[in-house]
């Protein structure tokens, strides 16, 4: 047996086993995984005594190189897989936004532009449809077949990505009939927008009133009617960043029911909370992103709803833009500060820290939340999500007892603050390898940009 790496010593955890052994790598498969692997003709050799080797973590929700509000995220998809590497992630899946009028094929192709001779690590595309015609009707079912298995709506900003119910109804329709995944952005548009003019007419303009005219109730609503109208279509539905409990009660009703609802949370509804934004001066807008961040209870029932599986996924939602200059176009108006916060360095840390450390759930759980439910659910596993003969040989070799604290003057996003600032971490990842090639060598960037490979997903088969 000849291998091009052999990883040794290590304990191999996957979303259901934990035990010691050795994992052996060749053309960038996992090929062998014993208790005892022979080294000799080995190319590389990597001991992982008194680490864990896990799947590579799967973030299914960034947004780099992403235009907003009149500027663009600030993580390209160079510096965005990078920064997501060096937190143990060797798979993304961004989001190829559709303009009103166009194909979703432009805006596929637009995306695959951005992202050519950039990546460091594998990625792929959701697409989002904005303006739903018979031509891109059509087009679903083509993307599709072409590796682009999931479609996101959104449910609010009206007049700029906001979708009706019947486009949401039809979309559906066509992904039920295809084998797509529908994602939604559940939060009730219309009334958020009516509360927000009403604010702004008082002359309330403050960062915090981004979160305070963004009511719970109307994530829990659109959550209910997004699963209402997957149930009359046959459809299965995914939520994106999950924030707040009456959300939470909307999808364990669906899935008590047997329903193929499924939901991810992110760090920042994990970790934060409206307090956040009582931050001084104008530095609330460190944490304006949407859904906003929620009353501090709401974080042990997300805790809990990863604990039961009433969420499935952990993504970052990840969309970055500066304090200074970009942040700063909202200075006078909350409306005008771009959405989004950087977190696509540090899921698997906080995640690890808050859920296995916290003694909220075990590390194969952990495993299931950042890589395997992610594989199936969009279309990547067996390929990616676990250690099997055959996988991709993407994976982490994770130090769970090395701590960290998180700080902007440390991270490697290209973004000038942190939202999760001086929060200690326990379990770090110290080697990350995509393909079976050191992307992360003992904490040091050692891969390449643009050997990234776009990754066709097969159609949605349930987790
Ligand atoms: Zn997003």
């Amino acid at each position: 047996m000849r291998f091009d790496t052999v990883i040794r010593n290590g304990t191999v955890v996957t979303a259901t086993d934990t035990y010691a052994s050795d994992v052996g790598i060749d053309g960038g498969r996992i090929t062998a995984i014993a208790q005892s692997l022979p080294v000799e003709n080995a190319g590389k050799v990597i001991d992982a005594t008194g680490l864990l080797v896990m799947p590579g973590g799967i973030d299914v929700h960034t947004h780099l190189d992403m235009p907003f509000g009149g500027t663009t995220s600030a993580d390209d998809f160079e510096s965005g897989t990078i920064a997501a590497a060096f937190g143990g992630t060797t798979t993304l899946i961004d989001f190829a936004i559709q303009t009103k009028g166009h194909s979703l094929r432009q805006a596929f192709d637009t995306w695959m532009k951005k992202a050519d001779r950039k990546a460091a690590i594998d990625y792929a595309f959701h697409c989002i449809i904005t303006d739903l015609g018979a031509a891109q009707l059509e087009e679903m079912g083509a993307l599709i077949g072409e590796g682009v298995s999931s479609f996101k709506l959104f449910m609010a900003y009206p007049g700029v990505l906001m979708v009706d119910d019947a486009t949401i109804f039809r979309a559906m329709s066509q992904a039920a009939k295809f084998g797509g995944l529908i994602c939604m952005h559940a939060e009730n548009g219309g009334a958020i927008d009516v509360i927000v003019q009403k604010a702004l007419a008082e002359g309330k303009k403050s960062p915090k009133y981004h979160a305070l005219t963004r009511p719970t109730t109307a994530e829990g609503e659109a959550t209910s009617r997004s699963i209402a109208l997957a149930e009359m279509a046959g459809a299965p539905v995914y939520i994106v960043h999950l924030s707040c409990n009456d959300a939470l009660e909307k999808v364990r009703e669906a899935r008590d029911r047997g329903l193929p609802a499924y939901a991810e949370t992110c760090p920042q509804y994990l970790y934060l909370s409206l307090e956040n934004m009582d931050a001084p001066g104008f530095e609330g807008a460190k944490y304006v992103f949407t859904p906003p961040l929620r009353e501090k209870w709401h974080q042990e029932k997300l805790w809990q709803g990863l604990a039961h599986d009433t969420l499935q996924v952990v993504s970052t939602d990840h969309c970055p833009f500066c304090f200074k200059e970009q942040k700063e176009l909202g200075r006078d108006d909350f409306t005008k500060i771009p959405n989004g916060g950087p977190g696509i360095e540090h899921r698997l840390s906080l995640v690890y820290t808050g859920g296995v450390h916290g003694g909220r759930f075990s590390p194969n759980r952990f495993v299931q939340l950042v890589a395997t439910a992610p594989a199936k659910l969009f279309g990547l596993f067996p390929r990616k999500g676990t250690i099997a003969i055959g996988s991709d040989a993407d994976l982490v070799i994770f130090d769970p007892n090395r701590e960290q604290t998180i700080s902007a003057a440390t991270h490697h996003m290209r973004v000038d603050y942190s939202m999760f600032e001086g929060i200690r971490v326990k379990g770090v990842p110290k080697t990350v390898l995509s393909h079976g090639r050191p992307v992360i060598e003992n904490g040091i960037f050692v891969g390449k940009p643009g050997s990234g490979e776009f990754v066709r997903r097969s159609p949605y088969a349930g987790i």
